[in-house]
């Protein structure tokens, strides 16, 4: 479905509270277009990833902050000759991951992160790859049974075995009736996303601007799609959502929980359409009725402006301490520590 053109790209206050301090950090300044890959160097991350419990010295060179901002990124079509910012084609889309690989983030699942068991090397960053609207070109099977290389899930399967610490993880925001373009291959393709690591999350069953509906609407828009996921492939847990365009429901809860006749439905998340990386769970800014996510756009807010701005403020970006169950954060933000979402997770702070 192409609606991406109208989604709301919304930065926060800190975008452009940042921006002009950024500014003079581009070579072509924020308002024109940041220019891709050349230009960020895998000096971002200084530390050479180990394992285990962090020294006295290890924690000194590799600065731990699993309070810091996490990259939650928002794909739809990847198609060769793309048509609007928001489709890719296959090149953009393996040079973004050769890109964030160099500069040492990594992909987990969405579960990880919101149950703050983000399972990474010291020293690396965690990148949640997400899609939107299940078009085909995010996963396609071709006559012969093997997987499209031009598409999504192809890419990254290639990528990933050129690169095993590049795990296929990232959560499918799905439309159940007409998933990924191949009716009679639906449910077969929501399995074996489920079977590689990804996981499936709920963007409603018919795509609307959820402000516009009743309360019974949105209850059903949400409840049924869980609903039609579940029929494909009965079991599947759907914990997540992506709002239509990123807008919410006028009765925001709406997102959260809620249930039409029988179905109920309780997300743990609800994720925008733009445009600011995503809090830590355990920060106090998080707000699970609004998860930011970054487009692989150039320009403001999107992914390259973004990974600058991390360059030149990494004490704000979600760095990994090599322990999932531990969670290691600077002294300087432990008072923004939301200690009910530690979820059992050690707190070490330095
Ligand atoms: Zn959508």
């Amino acid at each position: 479905m192409n609606k991406k053109v109208s989604e709301r790209l919304v930065c926060s206050g800190r975008v452009f509270a940042s921006a002009a301090a950024l500014c003079c950090l581009c070579s072509t300044g924020i308002a024109g277009t940041v220019p891709p890959v050349i230009g960020i160097s895998s000096a971002v991350q200084s530390a050479t990833p180990t394992s285990g419990i962090l020294t006295r010295a290890e924690l000194k060179r590799i600065h731990p902050n699993e309070i810091g901002d996490v990259l939650i990124l928002e794909y739809h079509n990847i198609l060769p000759h793309p048509h609007d910012p928001y489709t890719s084609s296959p090149d953009q889309f393996r040079k973004v991951m050769q890109l964030l690989y160099s500069l040492h983030y990594r992909p987990i699942s969405m579960s990880a992160y919101l149950n703050n068991r983000i399972d990474l090397p010291a020293g690396d960053s965690p990148v949640i790859y997400t899609f939107d609207d299940a078009d085909e070109s995010q996963y396609r099977i071709l006559p012969d049974g093997q997987v499209d290389p031009n598409c999504a899930v192809g890419l990254m399967q290639a990528f990933n075995k050129l690169h095993p610490s590049w795990r296929l993880r990232g959560t499918f925001f799905v439309l159940p009736r007409d998933a990924f373009g191949q009716h009679a291959l639906r449910a077969q393709k929501l399995r074996n996303l489920i079977h590689m690591g990804y996981e499936i999350g709920n963007h409603t069953v018919t795509h609307p601007q959820l402000s516009r509906l009743s309360n019974t609407q949105v209850q059903w828009q949400i409840a049924e799609c869980d609903h039609l996921i579940d029929q494909l492939v009965p079991g599947t847990r759907v914990s997540t959502m992506a709002l239509p365009y990123g807008i919410s429901p006028r009765d925001r809860i709406l997102a959260l929980h809620g249930k039409y006749q029988a179905l109920r439905y309780e997300n743990r998340a609800v994720l925008l359409a733009g445009a600011d990386p995503a809090p830590a769970v355990i920060s106090k800014k998080f707000d699970a009725l609004r998860v930011p996510r970054v487009q692989p756009v150039k320009g403001i807010c999107g992914l390259y402006f973004w990974l600058k701005f991390l360059k030149h403020h990494s004490y704000e970006q979600y760095i990994s301490d090599g322990v999932a169950s531990q969670t290691t954060i600077p002294r300087r933000f432990a008072h923004l520590v939301n200690k009910a979402r530690l979820d059992g997770s050690k707190l070490v702070i330095y």
